[in-house]
């Protein structure tokens, strides 16, 4: 059985708050939010990172993507304003080896990188 805790809430054996469901992707809010509005967006499939996304995983990102996007609109942040967000290893601050968006928004968010 698969010890990767977001396989564990796509299987529904750890509970989640559910956005959205599709057969492949999932969206649920995140359980230590960093802002008032923090969700993340993850495909069903189990890939540990952007470093282990195929060729064969291309349609399956591009649902990622549109997801973060419908997300933002239904939790009523795509006119205000949000960040997506992808930690990748160790550097990048990756917690959960299974790959995943966070939308955070809802308000102004700090300077990470650009100049707002
Ligand atoms: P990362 O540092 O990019 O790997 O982010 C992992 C994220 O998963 C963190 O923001 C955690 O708060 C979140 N997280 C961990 N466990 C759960 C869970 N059971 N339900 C929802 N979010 C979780
Ligand atoms: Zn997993």
């Amino acid at each position: 059985m698969s010890e990767c805790i977001f396989c564990k809430i796509v299987e529904g054996q750890i509970p989640s708050k559910k956005v959205l469901e599709t057969d492949n992707i999932l969206v649920f809010h995140d359980i230590q939010p960093a802002a008032k509005v923090h969700v993340l967006v993850i495909p069903k499939k189990h890939i540990a990172s952007l470093n282990e996304v195929q060729e064969a995983d291309a349609s399956i990102m591009a649902e990622v993507v549109l997801a973060a996007k419908q997300a933002a609109e239904q939790l009523g942040i795509a006119d205000s304003g949000y960040r997506v967000i992808n930690n990748i290893g160790s550097d990048g601050g990756q917690v959960v080896h299974h790959i995943h968006f966070h939308v955070l928004g809802g308000e102004k968010l700090g300077q990470l990188i650009g100049n707002s």
